[in-house]
């Protein structure tokens, strides 16, 4: 498997690869901004890419979207079906305070909690990780995590944006995140990686 990520745009946006080589496919996943950047890293490993996949609808995970499916010809973008509507939704995907331009972006194929994308030999399971936004999502495989904007270490994402709820965050953070093995590696949209057995230990809404 290769597991890559490239940290894009003014806000820094970690963007993940996530490919299964012997079958020669692969994901990206929030591909924020920055596109010759994302290239590069999906060049070096050299995969066809399946689909684009957002953790959710903000601005700042999928402005080079359109960009990434012109360059690798990928026509599927996977988005929680909550999160549908924050993608199209300009006052929802922050595009006018981050771009300084009223935005708007459909997705191709929508996933809920439980579902299984197949990437080659890689099970990669969706869970629904709401709070930044109604429809966030965290994605398992292999002892990773890569959960958006919903966890970082040592911290959460803000929950005062359009759609954002600090009960649905709880949600997220009591059913989901506490609930992983705490060896896994978490993958968040901003900042450094931990572990969730890490954050327990050092984020305050981790324990
Ligand atoms: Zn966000
Ligand atoms: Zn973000």
């Amino acid at each position: 498997m290769i597991f890559d990520m490239v940290t894009v745009g003014m806000v820094m946006t970690n963007c993940y690869l996530i490919a299964d080589e012997a079958n020669n496919v692969g994901i990206v996943v929030d591909p924020g901004a920055e596109p010759d950047r994302i290239m590069e890293m999906v060049n070096k490993a050299g995969v066809k890419i399946k689909y684009i996949v957002l953790t959710h609808g903000h601005y700042d995970h999928c402005g080079a979207m359109e960009e990434i499916k012109k360059r690798t010809g990928c026509n599927t973008v996977i988005v929680h079906r909550e999160d549908e509507a924050v993608l199209e939704d300009p006052e929802s995907n922050s595009s006018p305070w981050i771009a300084g331009r009223r935005l708007s972006y459909k997705a191709d194929k929508l996933v809920e909690d439980g579902d299984i994308i197949k990437v080659g030999d890689i099970d990669i399971t969706v869970k629904h990780t709401p709070g930044h936004t109604v429809g966030g999502i965290s994605l398992i495989f292999d002892n990773k995590c890569v959960c958006g904007d919903a966890l970082f270490a040592g911290s959460v994402g803000r929950t005062d944006l359009k759609t954002g709820s600090m009960d649905d965050l709880h949600y997220s953070l009591d059913k989901v995140f506490k609930k992983l093995p705490d060896e896994m590696e978490v993958w968040p949209g901003h900042g450094p990686s931990s572990t969730i057995g890490r954050e327990k230990k050092v984020n305050p809404y981790m324990k």
